[in-house]
């Protein structure tokens, strides 16, 4: 089968996707795709939602910035604070709508 992309959350360069056949995540931020299992999205955004940006960023390329894991060991995203905080308001509006899709589906 195909994968058939359904939108859950966009904004300015920005979309998260899943796969209504295979329910792969596509995460894309300005020209970055990344694809997730469920799950690992899940886990990414959980992990995500727990960072603390003001212990743990670094300086890169002249300004503050946060480097962070993905589920592909040789993909990281490397996020400046307003990146970081326009992120994890989507991935937590991605979450609720996983969730509740998750419930509907049981
Ligand atoms: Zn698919």
């Amino acid at each position: 089968m195909s994968c058939k992309p359904k939108i859950l959350v966009e904004a300015e360069n920005f979309s998260i996707a899943q796969c209504a056949n295979c329910r792969r995540i596509g995460f894309h931020f300005k020209n970055i795709l990344v694809g997730f299992e469920a799950d690992a999205f899940l886990d990414f955004i959980k992990s995500y939602s727990k960072v603390d940006f003001d212990k743990n960023c670094t300086m890169l390329v002249g300004q503050e910035q946060i480097i962070l894991k993905t589920c592909h060991t040789d993909i990281q995203f490397a996020f400046n604070r307003a990146e970081f905080d326009f992120v994890n308001q989507r991935l937590q509006q991605a979450k609720v709508i996983l969730e509740a899709n998750r419930i509907l589906e049981l």
